[in-house]
C-alpha cells in the first residue's frame, strides 16, 4: 500500500522543544473508515486523493502514520469548573503535525482516541465511536453556520471495544484547528515553566495568530486585546445560533477564536436563557447566558500569565491587563448588537440606533422566553414576516397581543432602512438558519451507528447540517424542535 506524502512543516514540535511529549498512537486492531472530509482534505492540499478506504483508515487509525508526522501530546494546565489543575494536557489526543492549506493557512492535524499518552492520568486514551461522530455533527453544522470551529477530517472505527458506563465501539477522530494553542497551555509555563518558555511561548503564538505584531514594542498587550477581540466576537456568535458549549473550561478555550472541544455542547430549541445540558454543570456555570461572563473569566485567567510580560512594574502589568479584562463584556456587547441587528433585518444606522436596536432584540428574546417559543424556528419565521408573510410566525406562539405589540415596533423600525422588504427577508434568511443540529436528531444518528453500525441517519443529517440556511422539504424532519420531555430528560457528558 503505497502512503502519498503530506507536505508537513511542523513548528510546535521544532520550535517548542520542551512543551510536549513524544508520544506514538497505539495501534488499532481492526480500523474502518466510518466518516472522511474529502472537501475538507482537499482544502488542505493533503494529497490524499488516490487513497482507497482502507488505505485512509490506516493512516487516521495511526496504524500507519504518513512520513514526516511527528506526533507529540501537548503540555497545558487548566482551570476546570473554576478549579485549577496544574497538569491536564493531551491526555487522549496527540498533534501529528501542521500543514499549509490552500489559502496558505496553516492548520494542525490531530488525533483524538488515539490512546494513552503521557498525560493520561487514569484515562484509557480512548474515544467512543458516538461522542467522534457527534462532534463531526456538531462541528460541521458550526462551519456551515459560519462560525469559527475547529473541523473533523476522519473517524476510524478502531475494532476495539471501549469500557464506559458501557462497552461501546471505539473510535478515532482527526481534527483540523487553526491551532491548539489554549488558555491553558499559557497557564502551564506562567506555573511550571521559566520567564523565557513564557516569552517562547507568546512569540510562537503572536507569529502563528497576530503576525502583524511581531517585534511591535507593546505587541503583548495587543495579543491580548486580539484574543479577547476574538472570544467576543465568537461568543455572540454561538449566542445568536442558541449554542451552548458547555464546558468553558480554560484548557478548552482557544487562542485562535475557534470553538473547540465538543463534548457536552448542545443547541437549545425553546428559547430559556439558563438552559443547561451538561450532566456536570450542575451550578449552571456554563449555561446559556453565562457563556459571555465565563469568557470574561476565563479571558482573566489568560491575562494573568502574560502580567510578566506586560511591564517590569508588576502594578503597572495588572492595570494594563486589567483594562483589557473590564473592556470585554463592551467588546462582546458590540459584536453582539451586530449579529441582532442582522438577524432582526435591521443593516442601516438610526439616531440613538444602539439603545433602540437592543432594546427591540432584547424584548424579542423576553416575548420568546416568555411564551417558550422555538429560538432557532422563530429568528426564521421572522424573516417570512419581513417578506409579508407572518402565518407562520404566528403559528409558533398561542397568544397573539404581545406579538403584535412587538412586531409593530419591529416594523416601524424596519421603515427607516433603505431596504425594500424582498432584499430584507433575504438578507434575514442568510443569517438565521432554518436547521441546527436538533438533539433528539443527533441522538437518534448517533445510536443507529452505536448500536446497530448503521451510519444512515448520521450521514443524512449530516447533509442536511451542510446548508442549515437552505428550507428544503426534503430535510424538514431535522427543522424541527424535540418534543418537550425529549428536551426534559435530555442530558450530555463530557470526556467520553
Ligand atoms: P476534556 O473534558 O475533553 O476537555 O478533557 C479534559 C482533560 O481530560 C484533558 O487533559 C484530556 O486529555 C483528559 N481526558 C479526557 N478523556 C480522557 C480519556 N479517555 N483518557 C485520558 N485522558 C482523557
Ligand atoms: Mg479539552
Amino acid at each position: 500500500m503505497k502512503m502519498t506524502g503530506i507536505a508537513f512543516d511542523n513548528t510546535y514540535a521544532r520550535d517548542l522543544v520542551g512543551f510536549y511529549v513524544p508520544c506514538q498512537p497505539e495501534p488499532a486492531p481492526d480500523p474502518t473508515l466510518v466518516y472522511f472530509n474529502h472537501e475538507l482534505a482537499d482544502e488542505l492540499a493533503l494529497g490524499l486523493d488516490d487513497l482507497e478506504p482502507p488505505a485512509l483508515a490506516e493512516l487516521f487509525s495511526g496504524n500507519r502514520l504518513p512520513e514526516g508526522a511527528t506526533p507529540i501530546a501537548q503540555a497545558y494546565a487548566g482551570h476546570q469548573f473554576g478549579q485549577f489543575s496544574p497538569q491536564l494536557g493531551d491526555g487522549r489526543a496527540l498533534l501529528i503535525g501542521e500543514v499549509i492549506d490552500r489559502l496558505n493557512r496553516r492548520r494542525d492535524i490531530a488525533f483524538k482516541g488515539s490512546g494513552k499518552t503521557p498525560f493520561s492520568r487514569r484515562g484509557d486514551g480512548k474515544a467512543a465511536i458516538g461522542p467522534m461522530l457527534r462532534e463531526v455533527l456538531i462541528g460541521e453544522a458550526m462551519h456551515a453556520l459560519g462560525i469559527p470551529t475547529t473541523r473533523a477530517l476522519a473517524v476510524v472505527a478502531t475494532g476495539e471495544r471501549v469500557y464506559r458506563d458501557r462497552s461501546l465501539p471505539g473510535a478515532t477522530l482527526t481534527r483540523i484547528a487553526d491551532s491548539h494553542l489554549r488558555v491553558g497551555t499559557f497557564q502551564f509555563f506562567a506555573t511550571h515553566g521559566s520567564i523565557e518558555q513564557l516569552t517562547t511561548l507568546a512569540e510562537y503564538t503572536i507569529a502563528r495568530h497576530d503576525p502583524e505584531l511581531v517585534g511591535a514594542p507593546d505587541r503583548y498587550l495587543n495579543f491580548l486585546q486580539r484574543v479577547a477581540e476574538r472570544q467576543a466576537a465568537l461568543v455572540a456568535q454561538w449566542m445568536h445560533v442558541g449554542f451552548i458549549h458547555g464546558v468553558m473550561n480554560t484548557d478548552n478555550m482557544s487562542l485562535a477564536g475557534e470553538t473547540i472541544d465538543y463534548g457536552p455542547c448542545a443547541f437549545m430549541d425553546a428559547y430559556d436563557p439558563g438552559t443547561v445540558f451538561s450532566s456536570i454543570d450542575d451550578m449552571g456555570r456554563y449555561a446559556y447566558d453565562q457563556q459571555a461572563r465565563i469568557a470574561r473569566w476565563n479571558l482573566a485567567r489568560f491575562a494573568e500569565t502574560l502580567l510578566p510580560l506586560l511591564a517590569d512594574d508588576e502594578q503597572q502589568a495588572i492595570e494594563l491587563a486589567t483594562g483589557v479584562i473590564d473592556a470585554f463584556p463592551a467588546r462582546y456587547q458590540h459584536h453582539w448588537l451586530e449579529g441582532a441587528r442582522a438577524k432582526l433585518g435591521l443593516r442601516g444606522q438610526i439616531d440613538d440606533g444602539e439603545r433602540i436596536d437592543t432594546a427591540l432584540a432584547q424584548d424579542w428574546l423576553t416575548l420568546l422566553q416568555a411564551k417558550k417559543v422555538d429560538f432557532t424556528l422563530a429568528w426564521r419565521r421572522l424573516a417570512d414576516a419581513a417578506a409579508g408573510d407572518e402565518g407562520p410566525l404566528r403559528a409558533l406562539f398561542t397568544e397573539h397581543q404581545t406579538l403584535d405589540d412587538w412586531l409593530a415596533r419591529w416594523q416601524a423600525r424596519c421603515a427607516a432602512e433603505a431596504d425594500s422588504p424582498g432584499p430584507r427577508a433575504e438578507h434575514m434568511r442568510r443569517v438565521n438558519p432554518w436547521l441546527i443540529p436538533r438533539n433528539h436528531r443527533v441522538e437518534e444518528a448517533l445510536d443507529a451507528a452505536t448500536q446497530a453500525g448503521d451510519l444512515a441517519p448520521f450521514e443524512q443529517l449530516l447533509e442536511a447540517l451542510r446548508l442549515p440556511f437552505e428550507e428544503r422539504p426534503a430535510f424538514a424532519r431535522y427543522a424541527e424542535p424535540a418534543p418537550a420531555d425529549f428536551t426534559q430528560a435530555f442530558r450530555t457528558f463530557c470526556g467520553t
